[in-house]
């Protein structure tokens, strides 16, 4: 049956209610759960440089701060809208609950595509955001990070803004995630959510009785997230026969060499046009049709549908982009038998290589590149292993499991604080 909507704010729901009902929890924990605790809605003017003022709209939405501080990346993208924010902002409080960081969820976004700005102007834009958002971000309140089409020099000029705006002359580092390594950023930041998507991998193949190094994969996007995530998919051991990008997909069954691909798009933009011997170039979205023992989809949320479903060959999905699976593809795949590392925990290296350099900026101490990939490792494969264990329990899907670790952990200090109070009839004074 064809997806009536696609509105990744109603799936988050849906999701959240599923685990709610798998765990017989109440509906005022899900209504708790269900809609963001804050929605603030920006207009930021820009001086463009023909010298008009072009007013841009963004958001920042604060999700759930019952266990700390809340945090999330900045979108910029010509199709951002107040529900994909939301959806974002509600799946990070539950990765952050799944890998066990003291966070809540939270996400920015601004509708702008960015390659019609000159540096200046994106600069400019990205000073106004942070202006505008800056009365309910804060070290200890909400710290955000890059996204898709935003990078360390984004942050680099977030935090300077912010910290001028305090006037106080000190430079907040801890405010923003994702700052280049020489201003204040943590070492593997850039690595770390594709890292972690080639770590979790490796833990489903041996789930599933295989090992990594007899595997072939396939990457979809290859922006931060899609080429880290082929590279060490790569150097753990399996064979990448396909990657794509907004341009095109590459396919070589004889395996692509990923770091020769990594060049070519630092100079060239984007994928297409590149060739290796026995590579062809193929549309985009025919990296679903290559049979492969596991996909990676990293690039943005709805890539699986109902339409595509069907015709994937594979024998595991890890899921590196936010919501890259709808539910009803997700119906067909499980039925068809095959194993999804939901996004919460797949793409989680992000958010936990971000609280490594928030603690390090708090505390003015800094780790060593591989003591940052350890920790990394630690707490994910932890997280895996732990949503495994319920998964087996309770004889339920991947995603499922780690909604229910989440939901109970987050269970607690709700009631813990009053914040939800489940009054019986019975339980009233007469
Ligand atoms: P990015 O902008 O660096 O890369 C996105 C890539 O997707 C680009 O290569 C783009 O060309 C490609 N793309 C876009 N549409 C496509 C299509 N239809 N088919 C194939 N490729 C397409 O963004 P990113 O930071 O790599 O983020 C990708 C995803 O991962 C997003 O869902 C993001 O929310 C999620 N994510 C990112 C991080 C992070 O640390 N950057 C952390 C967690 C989750």
């Amino acid at each position: 049956m064809a997806e009536k909507t696609l509105n990744p704010f109603e799936i988050a729901q849906r999701q959240i209610r599923k685990a709610v009902d798998e765990l017989n929890e109440t509906d005022e924990l899900y209504y708790f759960l269900s809609e963001p605790m804050r929605t603030l809605e920006v207009s930021i003017p820009v001086t463009m440089d023909d010298g008009h003022t072009k007013v841009f709209t963004g958001y920042r939405v604060q999700h759930n701060d019952a266990i700390g501080p809340t945090k999330g990346g900045i979108r910029f993208h010509p199709k951002v809208t107040k529900d994909e924010v939301k959806a974002l902002a509600t799946w990070m409080t539950f990765k952050c609950l799944v890998v066990g960081l003291p966070y809540g969820g939270a996400k920015g976004g601004v509708i702008v595509d960015p390659k019609e700005l000159s540096k200046v102007e994106l600069e400019r834009l990205s000073r106004g955001y942070a202006n505008a958002i800056s009365p309910i971000i804060g070290p200890k309140k909400d710290i955000p990070a890059p996204d898709v089409n935003t990078d360390g020099q984004v942050m680099a000029w977030m935090v300077d803004e912010y910290s001028q705006l305090r006037g106080t002359g000190q430079t907040v580092h801890a405010v923003f995630t994702g700052k280049p390594v020489e201003f204040g950023g943590c070492l593997g930041r850039t690595e770390a959510t594709g890292y972690g998507v080639a770590l979790m991998a490796r833990e489903a193949v041996k789930e599933l009785g295989m090992e990594l190094d007899v595997t072939t994969s396939t990457v979809q996007g290859f922006g931060n997230v899609g080429s880290y995530a082929a590279k060490y998919l790569s150097e753990l051991g399996s064979k990448v026969i396909g990657i794509s990008d907004f341009s095109c997909c590459i396919h070589n069954p004889k395996g692509l060499n990923i770091k020769k691909a990594m060049e070519y798009v630092k100079v060239n933009k984007l994928l297409t046009g590149y060739e290796e011997v026995d590579s062809t170039e193929l549309s985009r979205d025919e990296l679903f049709l290559i049979e492969s023992d596991l996909i990676a989809p990293c690039a943005l949320e709805n890539a699986i549908t109902s339409k595509n479903a069907e015709d994937i060959k594979t024998k595991l999905i890890v899921e590196g982009a936010n919501g890259p699976t709808t539910p009803e593809a997700e119906k067909i795949l499980l039925r068809k038998g095959v194993f999804i590392v939901p996004d919460i925990l797949a793409n989680a290296g992000g958010v936990t290589v971000s609280y490594l350099e928030w603690v390090q900026n708090l505390y003015h101490y800094y780790w060593s590149f591989k003591e940052i990939q350890d920790k990394q490792e630690d707490k994910m494969v932890e997280a895996f292993e732990n949503i495994i264990h319920l998964m087996r329990e309770k004889d339920v899907d991947m995603r499922s499991a780690a909604y229910m670790i989440a939901i109970q952990k987050i269970a607690i200090p709700l009631r813990l604080r009053g914040w939800i109070y489940e009054e019986k009839p019975e339980d009233k004074v007469k």
